[in-house]
């Protein structure tokens, strides 16, 4: 009895532990808003249950602070732009009924790479609402040989890291349509092998935007990811300058952050300051912005993984 009574009091003390680090912990010295979720609170899993919030009048972003989830309807039923991963996926199918939806309703999950902090919900909220689970299939392939391959060194995925059985294969020129709404696919590669892109309008105040979600915006793999990515930047400074809305997989980008410190949760908080004025999620310069650091950004990139290849070779 008394052991009960002790070990409930430390479990309290633990609950309310956490709860205090949550509410009082915030962004280190330095750091942005946006920045503290991938940086100094990035363990922090009460911090990271952030409140859902509304972003235009069909775009809502559901997920934990480190990683995007981004919630569509439409006149047909839901499309959820991915997944976050564990501990969070009950926090993304809880904030999508906090915004007013039932997540049985979800009809797609739209991966934007192979990465499980964006696919690591999907299993879970596929169960949960029959939805379909669309990627490319060089990215499908992506997620099942490195899964493949913990499994051989004994690192087999946690409850939860499963990458989901493979369903819907997506390419460049499809497009999804449900209901009112129709989402354009491209493939943008560098950051995995198959990253798509979305495209689709998103409205504010029923004025329609043209709003997008680059799925893999940072380069990876040395000189071929490198300059796979540095190709798929180029290819949105010719045909993609007129994006309004940038949907950005993280409220936080490690390897380009977003221009003056105006990640999602930055605009979040203008936002909410000013409901009545200007949505600042309707920014074009700050995605012209973005792609030139990025662009620049990759070039150095690929300049730098040339550099230690050759040092490589002559070690
Ligand atoms: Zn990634």
């Amino acid at each position: 009895m008394r052991g009960t009574r002790i070990a409930t009091f430390a479990l309290a003390c633990l609950a309310t532990g956490a709860l205090i680090s949550a509410q009082t912990a915030g962004p280190a010295p330095g750091e942005s808003l946006s920045q503290s979720y991938r940086g100094s609170q990035a363990r922090n899993v009460e911090y990271q249950k952030i409140a859902p919030f509304k972003v235009m009048d069909n775009v809502y972003y559901v997920g934990p602070g480190t990683v995007s989830v981004w919630l569509v309807p439409t006149s047909a039923g839901l499309i959820l732009i991915d997944t976050a991963q564990e501990p969070y996926v009950d926090t993304v199918i809880d904030n999508i009924r906090k915004v007013g939806f039932d997540p049985k309703n979800i009809k797609y999950i739209l991966l934007t790479h192979g990465h499980l902090d964006h696919f690591g919900g999907a299993t879970k909220i596929k169960a949960l609402s029959g939805a379909r689970v669309a990627l490319t299939e060089t990215d499908w392939n992506f997620m099942a040989t490195q899964q493949a391959n913990q499994i051989k060194n004994g690192r087999g995925p946690k409850p939860g890291d499963e990458v989901p059985a493979k369903d819907m294969v997506i390419k460049e020129g499809d497009t999804i349509t449900l209901g009112d709404t129709k989402i354009k696919v491209y493939v943008l590669p560098g950051h995995t092998p198959g990253s798509p892109a979305y495209e689709f309008t998103a409205f504010d105040k029923g004025k329609g935007y043209k709003a997008f979600v680059f799925g893999g915006p940072g380069p990876r793999n040395g000189v071929e990811g490198g300059t796979e990515f540095l190709q798929s930047i180029e290819r949105l400074e010719k045909n993609f300058t007129d994006v309004q809305v940038a949907l950005n997989v993280h409220s936080y980008l490690n390897s380009y952050p977003y221009p003056n410190n105006m990640g999602i949760l930055e605009l979040r908080d203008v936002k909410a300051k000013n409901p009545n004025g200007p949505n600042p999620f309707i920014n074009n310069a700050l995605w012209r912005q973005w792609l030139k650091d990025a662009h620049a950004g990759a070039v150095k990139y690929i300049a730098e993984e040339k550099a230690k290849a050759q040092k490589g070779q002559t070690n």
